[in-house]
């Protein structure tokens, strides 16, 4: 990839790959498929650090909207909660900005279809910019739709997905962007991800929100918003979902 030397200088020692890799067009299968590492087993961990917000705490969905801003639709199970296919995203009823947040997942089992039609949801930090979940396991698709994609920016760096009805753990942080009193953008959106304990994404800038055969611009948006999870139409499970502020914007 061409990389000028000005925005090499730019960027601090190391940091030279974080950017989108203009290789390849969005979505290519011709990409390379991120290499397969085992995980190692699940730890079931319930616990949340004391200045976590707790966002599922295994009992109600209390702290979630559904689209209309009413109760949020999904279904409460045995500790965790699920997709009801069609009824749309839910988004947390607290906004939030610059965040650690703590989420786990599971794919359905068996599992059905095949590629992006196999157990797909997303983490939408701020509502906007999606952490792919799907069932990445003996599951090829365009690398930048895989789980713990950046989905159609960043391909996760390698596969550490669990079968379909395990449980996967995500530990994201994130940067909003920041603009400044024109509107330009000053400080992209940066997400880092560990996927069942492994980096797939490493503080990568955001080219704006994530979204399909396309990358549209950013537009200028408040501090702090909702973090909304997918209904792709498929019944993926969540558990265990806590959130710590990393900056208390406008207070
Ligand atoms: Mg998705």
């Amino acid at each position: 990839m061409a990389i000028g030397l000005a925005s090499l200088l730019l960027l601090p020692a190391g940091r030279a790959s974080a950017q989108v890799d203009t290789r390849w067009a969005q979505h290519s299968m011709e990409r390379p498929q991120p290499a397969v590492v085992d995980p190692g087993p699940y730890v079931r961990d319930d616990g949340r650090p004391a200045d976590a917000v707790a966002l599922f705490d295994g009992h109600d969905l209390s702290a979630w909207r559904g689209q209309d801003g009413g109760p949020a639709p999904w279904v409460v199970k045995d500790g965790y909660f699920e997709v009801k296919p069609g009824s749309g995203m839910i988004h947390t009823a607290q906004g939030f900005g610059d965040v650690q947040l703590h989420i786990e997942w599971s794919a359905p089992a068996p599992p059905t279809g095949e590629g992006q039609e196999r157990g797909n949801s997303g983490v939408f930090l701020q509502g906007r910019y999606e952490v792919q979940v799907l069932d990445s396991y003996h599951n090829p698709t365009y690398a930048d739709g895989a789980a713990g994609a950046v989905f159609g920016q960043y391909p996760p760096l390698v596969n550490p997905a669990r079968p379909p009805g395990q449980w996967n753990v995500y530990d994201i942080v994130f940067r909003r962007p920041r603009f400044d009193a024109a509107g330009k953008v000053t400080s992209p959106a940066r997400i880092t991800v560990f996927f069942n304990g492994v980096l797939v994404q490493d503080d990568v800038p955001l080219t704006g929100p994530t979204a399909y055969q396309h990358r549209p611009p950013y537009e200028v948006t408040p501090p702090t918003l909702p973090l909304a999870l997918q209904d792709h139409g498929y019944p993926v499970r969540f558990r265990n979902v806590w959130i710590r502020e990393l900056s208390k914007e406008g207070r």
